[in-house]
């Protein structure tokens, strides 16, 4: 095999197109490689694939995979023609994507790398820009969206996560049963989601069962203007629940313990954690000494935490109607507390009743949603932040969009 034929294998170039030259310039580190067509090749407009005359031709270069440790260039004249239907278009070549500097095997790996380091790391290494990295990665995202067929969600999660400090938010929709992220929207405003419903078709709107939710009014009036049927669907799911009955147990057991330590007292010292943590997390050996601590004295904090304990046990029914009652005797006495954080918790849960009951004909949470929030902070750490809400975007697309990035030439081996 001569050097010719050895990168027509190594670049998969194949008829019409054939190696012409092969050039290293030692001491550049670089090879140059020519890529040509034979003079007689019939060539057809990329759109409509009818035979169209060649117009001129443009000299493109194309980054390829390092051989060995050289840097190695693709050159083509590559013809534009002259369809009578759609003008001057050039012919597409079938190493890379239409508009890309790099060969699509280059993208490939690049994106490979890009799942596994951070886009400065990967650019390093490749010895690329960080701009050129991440548009590789943009790219890549993009196409992957286009290509997503709308196979209908019937089960969606919508979340908010940080993505900074002071209070700097994305929206997140997921795909529950798929676990993947449909969208990402800027802040956490109503207008965020308005944005992903539009987009829906009727038919994808129509697929939809149940969407699960933190009680956030700007979510809801988002899903009530565009889904129909909302009142049905939307569930306040039980995570985010729980995270405000935490909350309430919190704020109780901060001003009792200030008013405790005032007298002197430091039965809550240390105790945080505790009142937080799931009673089947506790380790035998501590949940006596807890126990006592609950019913010790008419404390606050524990009357706040049997409270808590009691919400949570509304989803352990089957039956609506018994949860229903359930939840009925437990507001009557979370009201009449006299526990404020506990007495505004039990108002909003009133308030917000009928889309908590929607739980037991859906039974969807956003635990999946919850873990992918998990993932995303992991993505954070992995990139070691980012330098803007559109950057995050599409980190969270690329990684957990559940999308299939590749360029077009290149056909995974799997
Ligand atoms: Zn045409």
């Amino acid at each position: 095999m001569d050097d010719k034929s050895l990168y027509a294998a190594i670049l998969g170039v194949k008829d019409p197109w054939g190696v012409e030259k092969v050039e290293l310039r030692l001491t550049d580190g670089e090879v140059h490689i020519w890529v040509a067509l034979p003079a007689e090749t019939l060539w057809v407009c990329p759109e409509c694939l009818a035979a169209a005359p060649i117009h001129d031709h443009r000299e493109r270069i194309w980054r390829h995979l390092d051989t060995c440790q050289y840097r190695t260039l693709v050159h083509a004249q590559v013809p534009r023609l002259n369809c009578p239907a759609h003008g001057i278009r050039q012919v597409r070549v079938p190493w890379a994507e239409e508009k890309s500097r790099f060969t699509a095997l280059f993208e490939a790996l690049a994106i490979d790398w890009m799942k596994q380091a951070a886009i400065a790391t990967v650019a390093e290494r490749l010895a690329l820009s960080w701009d050129e990295a991440a548009a590789i990665q943009a790219r890549a995202v993009k196409r992957g969206l286009a290509r997503r067929a709308a196979t209908p969600a019937r089960q969606l999660g919508i979340d908010e996560t940080a993505f900074a400090r002071r209070h700097r938010y994305v929206t997140v929709v997921t795909d529950l049963e798929r676990s993947r992220v449909l969208y990402v929207a800027d802040d956490r405003g109503r207008e965020s989601l308005d944005r992903f419903w539009t987009q829906r078709s009727a038919a994808e709107l129509a697929a939809i069962e149940a969407v699960a939710m933190d009680m956030w009014e700007p979510y809801i009036g988002s899903t009530r203007a565009h889904l129909p049927e909302a009142e049905q669907k939307i569930v306040f799911d039980k995570f985010h629940i729980a995270q405000h009955a935490n909350e309430a147990v919190d704020r109780v057991r901060r001003e009792e313990h200030r008013t405790l330590r005032a007298a002197g007292k430091d039965w809550l010292v240390g105790t945080k954690f505790d009142w937080l943590r799931h009673p089947a997390r506790f380790a035998p050996a501590a949940w006596r000494p807890f126990l006592a601590l609950v019913r010790r004295t008419k404390l606050k904090t524990g009357r706040a935490w049997v409270l808590k304990e009691m919400l949570m046990a509304v989803f352990e029914y089957v039956y609506p109607g018994a949860a229903q009652r359930h939840f009925d005797d437990w507001y009557a006495w979370a009201v009449r507390s006299r526990l404020a954080p506990i007495m505004q918790l039990a108002r909003m849960l009133h308030r917000h009743w009928p889309n908590v009951r929607t739980f037991f004909t859906h039974r969807v949470t956003n635990a999946g949603a919850e873990s992918m929030n998990s993932k995303i902070q992991k993505i954070k750490l992995l990139a070691r932040g980012f330098r803007n809400r559109e950057r995050f975007r599409m980190a969270i697309y690329f990684h957990l969009g559940g999308l299939d990035l590749y360029p077009v030439p290149f056909t995974p081996r799997s």
